[in-house]
């Protein structure tokens, strides 16, 4: 089958569009014949090669995927040839109190499919295969190309602002990245819970796809001061909760954003992880800092119900042949796409 592959790390011209053999099957796996695949930041992490996280090698990306069923193992029960499906790309042991407890991502032997999972096993191929417990039925109202971008954006936006968070009716929310994966979905969530969006974005381009997604107010951070809008916007009382995955540059400004008792819920750091708190308004101000990573197979479910309603749109910037990884990757990282860029093979 064809593949993008790389073999060691390095630069965009370490991957390679070329023949692998199929993914073998266990017993308790489903292989998929692959629609689309998205793209994500953890794909160019593992290319790039990540302190602390062994990339297995040769190595396919890819931890969004939406295909059929095209085969299925022997101990399968419950999915069948033909299905149109979805993979939450957390994967756990499946029997440990975290796993039972639906909180696979504190299970020892937790992995993200087409991340630490390998060699060659990931989205970013025309077959992939994943443990049963890991495939979610597609919804039918949308297209392979929106199934692909959903999984890990939206379990992860949805376990930071509904499960961490505790997003309620009335709440003002600062979102970083809103014209991004992650922020457009951030906005969405924000508008079912009632809930008032700041979108920030470098760009209005990206800021008016915010606004139709929901957002109440909108700051250019290239062009404006983004903790003295918040101030204006709050009337200086500050955000109920900031929704941060850009890290070490703009963590000040969210801490300083925040209302007394606020929260910030943070998922990643894509600017670096090194960032300063003065600890004297975490105290002060009762502030509370939440980590969030992905989310579980029951938050993807729940979310999907909300997708199934058309409550919450998938939002796809670019389609590209899967031979076009590399254009895809080169997007991200000059921080181009507004919404997901989905490959499809
Ligand atoms: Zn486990």
């Amino acid at each position: 089958m064809k593949a993008i592959v790389f073999d060691e790390h390095g630069e965009i011209d370490k991957l390679r569009y070329t023949d692998v053999p199929e993914p073998v099957l266990g017993a308790r796996d489903v292989m998929i014949k692959v629609r689309a695949a998205a793209a994500n930041y953890t794909d160019i992490w593992a290319r790039r090669g990540m302190p602390g996280v062994s990339i297995i090698m040769p190595h396919i990306s890819g931890s969004d995927a939406a295909g059929e069923v095209v085969d299925i193992g022997s101990g399968v029960e419950g999915v069948s040839v033909g299905d149109e499906v979805m993979i939450h790309p957390g994967i756990g042991c499946q029997q440990c109190q975290y796993c039972a407890n639906g909180e696979e991502f504190f299970c020892r032997n937790f992995k993200i499919w087409g991340f630490q999972t390998g060699p060659l096993d990931g989205g970013h191929a025309e077959y992939a295969k994943i443990p049963v417990s890991n495939v979610v039925y597609k919804p039918s109202n949308i297209s392979w190309e929106e199934a692909a971008s959903l999984p890990l954006i939206l379990e992860t936006v949805w376990r930071m602002l509904v499960v961490r968070a505790r997003i309620r009716p009335g709440d003002t929310v600062l979102v970083w990245g809103a014209g991004g994966g992650l922020g457009t979905m951030a906005v969405q969530v924000c508008k079912l819970f009632n809930a008032r969006a700041i979108a920030v974005a470098s760009s209005d381009a990206k800021l008016s796809k915010a606004s139709e997604m929901g957002a109440e107010f909108t700051i250019n951070r290239s062009e404006q001061d983004v903790a003295q809008e918040v101030r204006r916007i709050t009337e200086r009382r500050g955000v109920d909760i900031v929704f941060e995955h850009v890290g070490q540059s703009t963590w000040p400004d969210s801490v300083r954003s925040l209302r007394y008792g606020g929260t910030v819920v943070v998922c990643g750091a894509t600017t670096g992880f090194e960032a300063n708190t003065d600890l004297r308004f975490l105290w002060n101000k009762q502030l509370n800092l939440l980590g969030s990573h992905m989310g579980s197979k029951a938050d993807l479910m729940d979310a999907l119900s909300f997708v199934e309603r058309g409550l919450i749109s998938p939002v796809v910037s670019e389609i590209l042949p899967l031979k076009e990884v590399p254009k895809g990757q080169t997007l991200m990282e000059e921080d181009e796409a507004v919404g997901k860029i989905v490959y499809v093979p």
